[in-house]
Formats: structure tokens, C-alpha cells, sequence
């Protein structure tokens, strides 16, 4: 037998809980939001742990039904705690239900049982078999995300709440089977020594797990407030860029028709003289809006600065193109913003290119375009001298 002391064990995990989650506490300032709360409900659970052990340590001295049922209560509320924080880092309320329910079931069968019934061997298979259900929810909570987004955190997480489903299922597999029922507590065998070491370490190697989605979660707001405008909330010049040099590359590969339009909303130096800049910032929300609304879903739009627009059309050629860019020219026109009081009306011009069919095969797509840009802007810049509130097309 493998000489392990699990009080040590314990000890060690209770430490290592107590400062990640003082670490964790303390890192919620940096977050806001959803990180963190979601961060508080996790560190709640990990506090519980120390007294769920110290009822446990204390098995023999104390009440059984404190350091067996209240203790297992506590182990579930933590397992429910966890699951809760997993699910408020995707969404802003909502609480998993379900590992809630399990965790009181947990507390009402134990407490039926050490009252009333006095069968150690069905409250083992039972309380195993609603841990291993509660622990399955805690590792699907993880993983819950879009699966082409998850990283090593997610994975961690879930394997690590997934290891303590097996671990749990096979306890009580071993009860149904050996119908040991109640061992004494600290005893090394086998099953408890996976059991404890699990319990000792598997919270710690997945709260790592949770720091790290954590992590990749602020990360990828950061990025994407990065990409965006915050006025309008569509994408900034560079990223536009980034993403349309692979549609125009995918429409030279696969040598289908793709369309640019270049936006400019037409005399807008004079708006903002006459109306103010709130009232020129509000319009340009409610243009982009319109904009978007008009295009379809795998047409790409960004702001190219101030107030000026582009978007590129995929699988779009010169007929349909201009019959888009003419709604959008008409959806502006009929716009009216009503801001501070006032009504006010914008129109915009806008020039189309079209990929050409020659340059598509010999250029990289960054050059591609670049070229087209400027040939829609030539464009543009027609639409505006010919009398703005207008498409051209270039030559
Ligand atoms: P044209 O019809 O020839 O395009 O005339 P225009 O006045 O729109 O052209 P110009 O490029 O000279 O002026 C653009 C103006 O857009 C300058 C600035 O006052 C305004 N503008 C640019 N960015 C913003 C913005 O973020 N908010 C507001 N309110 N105005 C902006
Ligand atoms: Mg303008
Ligand atoms: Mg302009």
C-alpha cells in the first residue's frame, strides 16, 4: 500500500485554495462585468473548501452529520459555485439550475438518510452517482463556448471536471459492487486515495484551468475592441483590410465576381457647422446602422475614418453590385435622424469597383486591394463632382 498522508494532502490543498482564491479576489479589480462576478462565484467556492475539510479532519470529534453530510453538501454547493461561475463568464445573468438542484438533493438525501434511514451503502451509491452527474455539468459548462474558440483553458477545466465524473462514477460502481459502505476517513485505500488526492488537487489544477479562460476571454475583448469603432461598432480600417485581402483572395481563387464600394457622406463639414458634432456623431450611428442593416451577413463593412465607409461585396457582380449600393444610397436619403430636438437629413455618394478579372490572377491580394480602393475612390470622388447623392462606377 502506497503510503500517503492525506491530512498533508489536505493541508497543502487547503492552503493553495485559500491564497488562489485571496489572488483571485484581488485580481477582480483589473476585470468588470461578467469576469467579474464570475470571478467572486469562483472564489466563493474555493473558500468553502477549507471548512468542508476541517469538518472532514474533524471526523470522530464531530457530529457524523456535520463531517459526512453537512460536508458533502458543501462539496457539491462548490461543484454548483463552479459551474455558476463558468456560466456567468458567457453570460451576463442566468444561473445553471440544474448542479444547484443536485447539490440540494445531495443535502436533503443525506440528511434523510443519517436521520432516518441508516444505510450507509445506498447514501454512498446515490451521493456518487449525484456528484458524477453534477461533475458531467461542470466540465459541459466549460466547454459550453463556440467548440472552434476554445483553448487550453476550456480543456483544462473540463478534463479536470470530467477526470472527477470518472472518479466519482467509479466510487460508486466499487460500492454497488464491494458494498463497503462507510469507511473511516483518512484510511488509504485505493479508492480513497484517488478520491481525497482528487478533491486535494482536481479544484486547483481547475481554478489554473479558470484563470486561463479567464485570460483568453479579456484578451479577445481586448482584440475586439481593438478591431472596432466605438462610435459605430463596425470594424476599423486595419482590420477591414486584414479580412477583405482574404475574400478578395478566396474570389481571385475561386474566380468569382466580388465588389467594392467606397461611402462618403456628402457635405458633412457643413452638417457639423450647422448642427454640432453630437448631432453629426448620432447620425453617423444611425448611418451605420442603416448600412449594415441593407448588406447581407457575409458582406464585410468598415469605417475607413471620419465619414467615410466601405464594403466588400463577395460573390457580387456589377449589376447586382450597383443595385446594392443604389438601395444603400436610397436607404440614407430616406433616413431622418431626430436628435437634440431636431430632424436632420443626410445623403451620401458612393463609388463601385469591381474586382478585375486580369489583376485578380497576376497580384497579391494585399495589392488587389489596394488598387481596387483606389479605383472606387476615383469613383467616389466622381459621384461627388457629378453632383453628389449619386453611385458611379469606375472604368
Ligand atoms: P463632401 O461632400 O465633398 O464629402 O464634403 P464633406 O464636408 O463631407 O467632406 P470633408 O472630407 O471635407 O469633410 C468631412 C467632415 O466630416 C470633416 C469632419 O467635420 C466630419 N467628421 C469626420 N469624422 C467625424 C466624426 O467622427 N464625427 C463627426 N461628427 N464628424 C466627423
Ligand atoms: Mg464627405
Ligand atoms: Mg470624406
Amino acid at each position: 500500500m502506497i503510503d500517503i498522508d492525506l491530512r498533508s494532502v489536505m493541508m497543502v490543498s487547503v492552503l493553495l485554495g485559500i491564497l488562489f482564491s485571496i489572488g483571485l479576489l484581488a485580481a477582480r479589480s483589473y476585470t468588470d462585468g461578467r469576469t467579474r462576478d464570475s470571478m467572486t462565484i469562483w472564489a466563493l467556492g474555493m473558500l468553502l473548501q477549507p471548512i468542508t475539510w476541517g469538518l472532514i479532519v474533524l471526523r470522530g470529534q464531530i457530529p457524523d452529520y456535520l463531517s459526512i453530510a453537512v460536508a458533502n453538501s458543501l462539496t457539491a454547493i462548490t461543484f454548483a459555485l463552479f459551474a455558476h461561475a463558468l456560466r456567468r463568464l458567457r453570460q451576463p445573468s442566468g444561473v445553471p439550475k440544474l448542479p444547484y438542484s443536485l447539490a440540494v438533493l445531495v443535502f436533503v438525501g443525506m440528511s434523510v438518510e443519517m436521520f432516518f434511514i441508516h444505510d450507509a451503502h445506498w447514501r454512498v451509491i446515490v451521493v456518487a452517482t449525484l456528484v458524477t452527474w453534477q461533475l458531467l455539468l461542470v466540465g459541459r459548462e466549460a466547454l459550453a463556448g463556440q467548440w472552434r474558440l476554445q483553448q487550453a483553458g476550456e480543456q483544462l477545466t473540463a478534463a479536470v471536471f470530467f477526470l472527477g465524473a470518472g472518479i466519482m462514477a467509479a466510487r460508486g460502481v466499487h460500492e454497488v459492487i464491494f458494498a463497503v459502505g462507510l469507511t473511516p476517513a483518512f484510511v488509504a485505500t485505493p479508492m480513497q486515495i484517488a478520491l481525497y488526492m482528487y478533491m486535494a488537487l482536481g479544484s486547483v489544477i481547475a481554478s489554473f484551468g479558470y484563470v486561463l479562460i479567464c485570460n483568453e476571454r479579456t484578451f479577445a475583448e481586448l482584440r475586439q475592441m481593438a478591431a472596432t469603432d466605438p462610435l459605430t461598432g463596425l470594424f476599423n480600417r486595419r482590420p477591414f483590410e486584414q479580412m477583405g485581402e482574404k475574400l478578395i483572395a478566396d474570389a481571385a481563387r475561386k474566380r468569382r465576381p466580388l465588389a467594392l464600394l467606397i461611402i462618403d457622406v456628402d457635405h458633412f463639414k457643413q452638417f457639423n457647422d450647422s448642427y454640432g458634432h453630437a448631432v453629426g456623431d448620432a447620425v453617423l450611428q444611425r448611418l451605420a446602422d442603416v448600412l449594415q442593416a441593407q448588406l447581407r451577413s457575409a458582406d464585410l463593412i468598415g469605417r475607413m475614418g471620419g465619414e467615410e465607409f466601405a464594403a466588400l461585396l463577395p460573390d457580387t457582380g456589377l449589376e447586382p453590385a450597383r443595385q446594392v449600393a443604389e438601395r444603400l444610397r436610397e436607404a440614407v436619403d430616406a433616413l431622418e435622424v431626430s436628435s437634440v430636438g431636431v430632424v436632420v437629413r443626410i445623403q451620401i455618394s458612393i463609388g463601385l469597383a469591381m474586382l478585375d478579372e486580369k489583376a485578380a490572377h497576376s497580384d497579391e491580394p494585399a495589392e488587389m486591394l489596394v488598387g481596387l480602393m483606389r479605383e472606387a475612390d476615383l469613383a467616389m470622388y466622381a459621384a461627388k463632382r457629378a453632383g453628389r447623392n449619386r453611385v458611379e462606377v469606375a472604368l
